[in-house]
């Protein structure tokens, strides 16, 4: 691990970069984008593939290790592969990732590969093919099936499957979804529903807790904690006690949140640095840079914006708003 110079003002290091390439997205979750995309902002709001390298390079100089693209939907931003490869050539990346709703991953995936991306964590809310199409707003299960599929053959693992759970819609699915992660050596990650939907839908009763999706799992395979230091992840990991294959991650922002041990930073799409999800106000990294800054003038602008890094996010406050900008275009 290299000496973390990004660090904010609770002493946290920050590690890992989640960078949105865009916007726009083909599916049509309930929980995140059920109305679709606001219309596109002018064409050179958007960083260049270019921007986001030099973005990237000089947040790994800072002790950034993990770069995760998402969006909106990655794929859907023209040649990925290209950034990819940039991407994948910077040194001291320790791992490249790419969120993902599979759509046109079983096309894709060799091409991922060979541009040196490490691994995918693919979306997938329901194996049920109703409940699929209820949830994401398209019928199309069984191309993320074979988007899977085909990340595993070409090796872009290990393979993180997100699995957003919402009251009245998936709940009486999570075991059936942790066999799934079972029968194919998966890591099956549960995750709160959080109040970052664009239809403002969410409603405190519609989130199955952790700790619900945990007892649900425990009901038909024995869940044991992996005794690991957890560090700065999201997710509490568990293995099949009976010593199967795959491991169920639980993701509980809302009733446990994990704020404190937080190392994430967050590069929108239109070059906008937000420090939490939760964030109230962003930083035009694209301004920096287009204003002809040197490498070491980005670097301390960087360092400046860590520092004003929220303790935490404040969604169980009488108090809470939802930010103005929702998942997708955040980047989750
Ligand atoms: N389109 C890609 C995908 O779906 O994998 C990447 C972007 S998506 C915003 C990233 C992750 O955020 C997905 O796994 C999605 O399930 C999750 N997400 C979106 N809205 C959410 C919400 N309201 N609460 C919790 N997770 C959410
Ligand atoms: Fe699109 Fe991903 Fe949001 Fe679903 S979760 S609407 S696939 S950005």
């Amino acid at each position: 691990m290299t000496t973390a110079l990004l660090k904010d003002s609770y002493g946290r290091a920050i590690r890992d970069l989640r960078v949105s390439v865009t916007d726009r997205c083909n599916f049509r979750c309930f929980y995140c984008l059920p109305h679709g995309e606001p219309p596109a902002g002018p064409k050179d709001s958007m960083l260049t593939y270019e921007e986001i390298e030099f973005a990237v390079s000089v947040f790994v100089s800072l002790g950034v290790e993990k770069v995760r693209l998402t969006g909106g939907e990655p794929m859907l931003r023209r040649d990925i592969e290209t950034l990819v490869a940039k991407l994948a050539r910077v040194e001291g990346i320790r791992d490249l990732a790419l969120t993902t709703n599979a759509f046109n991953l079983a096309e894709r995936a060799a091409g991922l590969k060979a541009a040196g991306l490490d691994r995918v964590t693919v979306s997938l809310d329901s194996l049920r093919p109703e409940a699929f199409r209820e949830m994401a707003g398209v019928d199309m299960l069984g191309r993320v099936l074979e988007g899977i599929r085909a990340a595993e053959r070409v090796g872009l693992t290990p393979i993180k499957i997100n699995a957003v759970i919402v009251r009245g819609h998936n709940e009486e699915e999570v075991a059936e979804m942790a066999a799934f992660a079972r029968e194919h050596a998966l890591s099956m990650r549960f995750i709160e529903y959080m109040p970052l939907d664009s239809g403002h839908g969410w409603s405190r009763e519609a989130v199955v807790s952790g700790a619900e999706i945990r007892a649900r799992i425990n009901e038909r395979f024995l869940l044991v904690a992996k005794r690991i230091e957890r560090g700065s992840e999201t997710a509490t990991r568990y293995r099949f006690a009976d010593g199967a294959p795959g491991e169920v991650g639980i993701i509980a922002p809302v009733t446990e949140p994990f704020c404190g041990a937080c190392s994430r930073i967050r590069l929108t799409a239109d070059g906008q640095i937000r420090t939490c999800l939760f964030s109230k106000v962003e930083h035009s990294l694209r301004d920096v840079i287009r204003s002809g800054a040197s490498r070491a003038g980005v670097a301390d602008y960087i360092c400046g914006v860590a520092l004003k890094k929220e303790p935490r996010h404040y969604i169980n406050e009488t108090f809470f708003e939802q930010p103005a900008r929702t998942m997708s275009l955040i980047g989750g």
